[in-house]
């Protein structure tokens, strides 16, 4: 009865996963894709197994009961009824707010944010609605992306523009991925059998989308990402931090509107842009090895801003304990995260190379004597959203 079902909605996807909260196991998870598309996909793992339904979705709660009936029946059952299931969680993308119990004024905050994210938002309000009615009388929990960045000092996510642009639009520095950043914290603290609080961290969330937070006595004190998504490290195909006049001057050369500029500098940016081969780490990798220039410089230039923030926030700090990498590239790429930590032996970071030639593990990677510990810790969104979930129930 201790059981929370997590969800993580998109326009024609919901991803989710049932989460026993006695051990932390994970006793179901899995993708609804294509819904309300033609050639609907209904992914489900279970006790070491795997199912794939090629079925009609005809929409997000049509999904849901489909993944109810998994989970409750048949050779795929993991609960005996709905009734094991004590709360919803959901991941949402924006709030003034830690993360709490959706009421209808807080659906309706949720609802109010659309403006700042068009694409997530919609999604997101449509798949708390379809659990309201799926998972009907249970609590629902909003967990949201920017809530851990919030402890940020003003100096730190206010931006030199007109301050009434701050006060009457909310202009100002935000950040994301602040589920994966609060997790990896938590998770270090208790590894290294100490308080958050005794802790300065540089957390680097590597994946298709990128983002460095300075966690400073458990608290993020600044982050890469900004307003929105696109600020901060060059990413799979965002461009991260550029010169601002450049929107305007791509918009004259090329003859665009702002509209259009936005969505280069979303879509055809970052590792993509600059290697003109793929957004996925791997494929650039890849393309480098066999001798593509652009390849190359794209990934020098991953390696160089990571760099750069890690030391910046190190000065912010006045120090730093450990250095965590997670999320895809963090995880899995052995060489992207020797590059980082190469010639960073000044600060007293060093990686023991023998220990860094793992993927997707939890482990120490600095060598002996380095001051800085370096560590590698897969992260759990869906963990932490069903953390928050049942401490609020
Ligand atoms: P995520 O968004 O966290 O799922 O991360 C996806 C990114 O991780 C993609 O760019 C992948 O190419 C990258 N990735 C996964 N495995 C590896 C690997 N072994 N080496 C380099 N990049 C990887």
């Amino acid at each position: 009865m201790n059981n929370v079902f997590v969800v993580n909605a998109g326009s024609s996807s919901l991803k989710y996963q049932l989460i026993n909260m006695a051990d932390e196991s994970v006793l179901a998870s899995g993708n609804c894709e294509r819904i309300g598309i033609e050639g609907g996909i209904l992914t489900y793992k279970w006790n070491g197994e795997k199912k794939v339904l090629n079925e009609e979705l005809a929409n997000h709660k049509a999904a849901l009961d489909k993944v109810v009936a998994l989970l409750t029946s048949g050779e795929t059952k993991v609960i005996d009824s709905m009734d094991d299931i004590v709360a919803v969680g959901h991941r949402v993308a924006f709030s003034m707010s830690q993360s709490n119990e959706i009421t209808d004024e807080v659906l309706a905050g949720i609802e109010g944010t659309v403006s700042m994210f068009p694409l997530h938002i919609p999604a997101m309000v449509t798949g708390i609605k379809a659990c309201r009615e799926t998972f009907a009388g249970k609590v629902q929990v909003a967990v949201y992306d920017n809530s851990f960045h919030l402890s940020m000092p003003d100096k730190a996510y206010m931006y030199a523009i007109p301050y009434e642009y701050y006060e009457k639009y909310g202009m100002r520095r935000y950040g994301y991925h602040g589920t994966s950043h609060r997790y990896v914290t938590l998770r270090l603290a208790e590894i290294l059998g100490k308080k958050p609080e005794e802790l300065k961290i540089v957390s680097c969330h590597l994946g298709n989308g990128s983002s460095i937070t300075a966690v400073d006595g458990g608290k993020s004190v600044d982050t890469t990402m900004g307003y929105t998504p696109l600020a901060g490290l060059m990413m799979g195909t965002r461009s991260g931090d550029v010169d601002p006049a450049l929107i305007n001057a791509i918009a004259q050369k090329e003859n665009l509107n702002n509209e259009e500029v936005n969505a280069i500098l979303n879509k055809k940016s970052g590792l993509l842009g600059i290697s003109g081969v793929s957004s996925d780490a791997r494929d650039v990798v890849g393309a480098m090895n066999e001798g593509n220039e652009r390849a190359a410089l794209a990934l020098e230039k991953f390696i160089y801003e990571v760099k750069k923030f890690i030391g910046a926030y190190a000065t912010a700090m006045g120090g730093v304990d450990a250095i965590v990498f997670t999320a895809g590239i963090g995880e899995n790429s052995k060489e992207l995260r020797a590059e980082i930590c190469q010639g960073m032996e000044y600060m007293g970071v060093k990686m023991d190379m023998e220990k860094n030639n793992v993927r997707g593990q939890e482990v120490d990677v600095s060598a002996a004597g380095s001051k800085v510990k370096i560590f590698i810790i897969p992260t759990n969104e869906e963990l932490m959203i069903a953390m928050d979930t049942a401490a609020l129930c």
